[in-house]
């Protein structure tokens, strides 16, 4: 019977090798004090800068400035574009390594964009670096890679479920030395920014190829005529301003056919390279995010009182911290084992330990920042704590990147597989077919292949 891939050979105990390198220990430590010294105290003023503002897509005088002295300090540390993993440009830190800082990251909500570390920029610098021209390479990752513009994924369509990337429907059309691109797009992060100068735009370029071979990536400059951002789509009502998940049209958009990322029907091969360590890289925020939420959950358990005793006594919540720790320090476990996957088996073959965290952490996160919510009352909801911000990434990160089920199904057809009756063979010989003595009847499980999220 074939291995389960979650369980397969560990690689001479490498697999079980979850703890972090020496090399990278010290620039743990050296994260946690930055954060500590010199984010934490600018991200309540930061935000409080921007309230009230007339115009919620642009920056007030003074905000970007605050945010750039940050960067600056940042760089000049060292701690910077630490998420390519064995990449030249970056700090060339394992998954492994990375997870461990992107957890400190997910504590603050500044600290990713401080450090050059936020998505959709590492991902897009990730595909960049990885298959971009020596000219795509100038002009958009060398800016990124220096904090200087943002960038957007443009994949997700209005009029189509997007969890099956075979439905995208923008089309973009040789036209001599250019394209023409049409379609509408929605959910951009991103791209409401002013800071954003290019985005990845998935579009279906060759309608009569396999159904995993029509899709490309393509650089579109926000500001080429045809681009029209319709306004942006809220996330409970909140519109993200200036960040902005956007709405978009593309009328006729024109762009140099040397925009194409790799050529053309490539646009898959691109996204498995992308959604492995974008999905990862969230899944590790999130362990940061739930220990956030525990530790508020506690705090304000400690220091409130009813029916004559602290919160944290009534009722079973102090069972309910030790469940919330056990379940962090099982996903904590589960994120690490599935960096450690992608640094031995490569991005594509660990895709079922990513699913597997994928699916588990976002859902599991939004339970424990629920109960801290819960413990704080109406506060819980307000504005003067960070528990709605904090719930608002995690629910709406069980659908983006691939919605849990898409996930759930990854791992759950792994396992079927393993029972799955291999294809006859002329090993069958009258009644009994050797391969599959049970006579179970094979079902058609979607290919990896096929599916853009997996
Ligand atoms: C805040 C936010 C930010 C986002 N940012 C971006 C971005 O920057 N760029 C971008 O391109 N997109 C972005 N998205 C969109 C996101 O990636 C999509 O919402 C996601 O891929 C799902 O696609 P869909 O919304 O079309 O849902 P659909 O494909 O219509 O799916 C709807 C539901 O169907 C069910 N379903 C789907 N497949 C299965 C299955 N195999 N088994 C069982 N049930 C299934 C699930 O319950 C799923 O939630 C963002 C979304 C949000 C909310």
């Amino acid at each position: 019977m074939p291995a389960h891939p979650l369980n397969t050979d560990d690689f001479g105990g490498q697999m079980y090798d979850l703890s972090m390198s020496d090399s990278a220990r010290p620039l743990l430590e050296k994260v946690v004090k930055f954060i500590a010294d010199e984010v934490d105290p600018i991200t309540e003023e930061f935000h409080a800068m921007a309230e009230g503002r007339e115009d919620r897509w642009s920056w007030v005088p003074g905000q970007l400035e605050l945010l750039e002295g940050a960067k600056a300090k940042a760089r000049e540390q060292g701690l910077w574009n630490f998420f390519l993993p064995d990449a030249e440009t970056g700090e060339g830190l394992s998954n492994l390594d990375y997870a461990y800082i992107a957890n400190e990251l997910g504590k603050n909500s500044l600290a990713s964009q401080v450090l050059n570390c936020s998505a959709p920029d590492t991902g897009n610098m990730e595909v960049l670096e990885r298959v971009g021209t020596p000219e795509q390479k100038e002009k958009w990752l060398r800016p990124l890679l220096d904090g200087k513009i943002r960038s957007a994924f443009v994949m997700t369509e209005p009029h189509f479920a997007s969890s099956d990337a075979r439905n995208v429907q923008t089309q973009a059309v040789r036209d001599g030395d250019e394209y023409v691109i049409n379609g509408e797009k929605y959910y951009a992060s991103g791209a409401g920014d002013p800071r954003c100068k290019i985005m990845i735009v998935m579009v279906q370029t060759n309608p009569d190829a396999d159904s995993h071979l029509q899709q490309s990536q393509i650089l579109v400059e926000p500001e080429t005529p045809g681009v029209d951002v319709l306004g942006p789509m809220h996330v409970f009502g909140n519109d993200d301003a200036p960040h902005g998940h956007m709405h978009i049209k593309f009328t006729d958009v024109r762009v140099p056919a040397e925009n194409i990322l790799l050529g053309e029907g490539r646009g898959f091969e691109i996204s498995q390279l992308r959604l492995g360590p974008g999905r990862i890289h969230h899944c590790m925020r999130s362990i940061g995010a739930a220990d956030k939420a525990l530790q508020l959950y506690c705090e304000r358990g400690l220091t409130k009182s009813a029916f004559g005793k602290p919160l944290i006594q009534l009722g079973g919540n102090i069972d309910k911290a030790g469940r919330m720790r056990i379940e962090i320090e099982a996903m904590r476990l589960m994120v690490l084992r599935a960096a450690k996957a992608m640094d031995v088996l490569g991005n594509r073959e660990a895709r079922v330990w990513i699913s597997a965290a994928k699916a588990m952490v976002p859902e599991r996160v939004c339970q424990i920042i629920d109960a801290a919510i819960q413990m704080h009352g109406a506060t819980g909801v307000s504005q003067w704590t960070v528990l709605p911000s904090l719930y608002h990434s995690q629910r709406t990160l069980r659908l983006a990147d691939g919605p849990d089920e898409v996930h759930n199904m990854v791992v759950g057809r792994a396992e079927v597989a393993r029972y799955q009756p291999q294809p006859l063979s002329g090993l069958q010989t009258g009644m009994v077919d050797y391969e599959n003595p049970l006579q179970i009847d094979r079902i058609d499980l979607p290919s990896y292949d096929d599916t853009m999220f997996i």
